[in-house]
């Protein structure tokens, strides 16, 4: 399985360095060479706070804010607030948490749609003025059911005529909240016959009535994605939008409100592939319904490929940002493996977690010719890939814990951790030989006893005999016991919307998508980890003190193996990885 990782580590390092001639990168230098542009760029980063933020959008907003790094611009954080039934103030603090956490400074360039509700409707007035726009009796459903196919055109509403002032009248009598939401609507007056759907008297403003998270009740109208979000733009002095490849129909009306307008020097928009991951999925309202159906204990279980789920699960904010350089921009759709992203972190902390030691499944190991009231200190290194992590120390004693699958009484040839008869490394300690085993009443091997060799400490035999296992361990006197989640995808299907199309997207769950382990032994230095620390437990992977954790009892979540397992039985059970 070496050649996996090997394999998405030459994808990764090709992609990385072919990554700084995507196509937007390509576009954007290009731009600011023209004059006309000022030679500025100003991107925005503008999600509807409807939820909380996940893996796809990371990369929307690395490539906003790296971009406008890069070019020396600016990158807008504005929320896309135009549904208040659907939005909370919950949300938007975790957005800009998120955003922050992930590396992000939008400095002052924090903005709303909402901030602009007057001058877009003013834009909407303007519109009506120029006989643009016209408000709309028919029903939603109507006005879908007259919007014609891609093959035939729409019908015109008999309401399309109306006077500019009977119109404006009506779009009054709306914003003062005298109809119900359905009774009327704002269009567009382009064409019904267009051979774009969304060019076809779209919606531009809707009456709702649901309190907003900042505005209250002050409106009783609201305006469309389509109409708010190019206003929003030009508002704004941004000059490239980019969004996700399903607006790419929508770019002819972002243009033409534009045009029709007046702004000069409008921003532009630009669609890119969306990000696919597989194995979950990434849209709110998916997510969403996951939570609220208990499925998930939140927006941020550690199963979750929500930003927030991601970092209660160790990854950290480097690793989602590598993640993203590497995969690119595309005008594309593709699907990312989950390989993937754990390859990104895996990399990141291979150099940065500092190593610790801790058994998972405990087995009791007494050196039976080590004294008994003896603690020494043996010296352990925090990183060998970092030295400037130093070392500690960490209490050795004649009692140990040791990991239970390192210990095979009828061991198969290859197995080079402890067996009856046959010497093993202690990690950092002595050489030992196991002499003896007890067993409970079942059978069960309930200790293990051992020799120690008192001069090879520190791990090496002075005579140069060849010990080839190494196995971690913890003092028992001086462990502290800890529940260790260990988590697996939490679907157990590539695509699980639309694996099937006949069944409920959650038939496809994982049901061993998270492991617990209550008896797990930490080395005391654990106990000292402050803050989001993510550890290497030796041989076990990488793992991150939870927010569960109490002061007497500590939970651990796994964030990665620390080989690919996980590609392993994948490729195994005739996926591809
Ligand atoms: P969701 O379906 O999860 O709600 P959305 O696109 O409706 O996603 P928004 O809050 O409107 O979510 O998105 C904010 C920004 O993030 C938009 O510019 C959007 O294009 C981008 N974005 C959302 N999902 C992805 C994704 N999977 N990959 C890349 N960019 C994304
Ligand atoms: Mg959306």
């Amino acid at each position: 399985m070496q050649e996996n990782k090997e394999e998405i580590k030459r994808k990764s390092q090709r992609e990385t360095t072919a990554s700084p001639n995507h196509f937007i990168r390509k576009l954007v230098s290009e731009d600011l060479k023209k004059v006309a542009q000022g030679g500025h760029l100003v991107t925005r980063f503008p999600p509807e706070p409807n939820g909380y933020l996940h893996i796809g959008h990371a990369k929307s907003i690395c490539l906003n804010f790296e971009l406008a790094r890069e070019f020396e611009g600016r990158c807008h954080m504005r929320f896309d607030d135009t549904n208040p039934s659907s939005e909370t103030a919950e949300y938007v603090s975790s957005i800009l948490e998120d955003v922050r956490w992930l590396g992000y400074d939008w400095g002052e360039h924090l903005y709303n749609a909402s901030d602009q509700f007057p001058p877009l409707y003013d834009l909407a007035i303007k519109l009506i003025q120029l006989e643009l726009a016209y408000v709309c009796d028919l029903s939603s459903e109507e006005i879908f059911q007259k919007r014609g196919t891609l093959t035939e055109p729409g019908e015109n509403s008999p309401y399309r005529d109306r006077s500019i002032e009977e119109n404006l009248t009506l779009f009054e009598q709306m914003k003062a909240g005298a109809f119900a939401p359905g009774k009327r609507v704002l269009r567009a007056k382009i064409d019904m016959a267009s051979s774009i759907l969304p060019m076809r008297d779209p919606i531009l403003y809707r009456i709702v009535d649901t309190p907003h998270h900042r505005t209250g009740r002050d409106w009783s109208i609201y305006p469309m994605y389509d109409f708010a979000h190019c206003l929003t733009d030009a508002l704004e002095g941004v000059t490239h939008s980019f969004c996700t490849l399903e607006f790419t129909d929508h770019r002819p009306l972002y243009d033409w409100l534009l045009e029709k307008l007046d702004f000069h020097d409008p921003p532009k928009q630009t669609e890119f592939a969306r990000l696919n991951l597989s194995h979950t999925v990434l849209s709110k309202r998916i997510l969403k319904q996951l939570v609220e159906r208990g499925h998930v204990s939140g927006w941020d279980d550690p199963r979750m490929p929500t930003i927030s789920g991601l970092r209660r699960r160790g990854y950290t904010p480097k690793s989602i940002r590598d993640f993203c350089e590497g995969i690119g921009v595309a005008k594309r759709d593709s699907t990312i493996q989950m390989a993937r992203l754990e390859f990104s972190v895996r990399e990141h902390l291979n150099s940065a977690a500092p190593r610790a030691m801790a058994v998972l499944n405990p087995l009791k190991v007494i050196i039976t010719n080590y004294p008994e009231a003896s603690v020494e200190k043996i010296t352990a290194i925090n990183n060998p890939e970092d030295e400037l992590q130093g070392t500690r120390e960490v209490p050795f004693t004649r009692e140990i814990w040791i990991e239970r699958e390192d210990f095979l009484e009828n061991p198969p040839k290859k197995f080079f951790r402890l067996a009856p008869g046959r010497e093993v490394r202690l990690r950092y300690a002595y050489l030992v030989t196991c002499q003896n085993v007890l067993k409970n009443a079942d059978g069960e091997i309930t200790e293990v006893h051992c020799t120690y060799d008192p001069e090879t400490r520190g791990g090496n035999a002075p005579d140069g005999r060849r010990v080839k296992g190494t196995i971690h361990w913890v003092s028992t006197s001086h462990a502290h016991d800890a529940e260790i989640r260990l988590f697996d995808v939490l679907f157990n299907v590539e695509d699980p919307m639309t694996s099937d199309p006949n069944s409920d997207f959650t038939a496809h769950l994982n049901p061993g998508s998270v492991e617990i382990l209550k008896q797990a032994k930490l080395e005391p230095s654990l106990m000292e980890s402050e803050g989001e620390q993510t550890f290497q437990f030796e041989r076990m992977g990488y793992f991150i003190k939870d927010r569960d954790s109490t002061a007497e009892r500590s939970v651990w979540n796994r964030t990665v193996t620390l080989r690919d397992t996980w590609a392993k039985t994948q490729t195994k059970a005739g996926r591809k990885i």
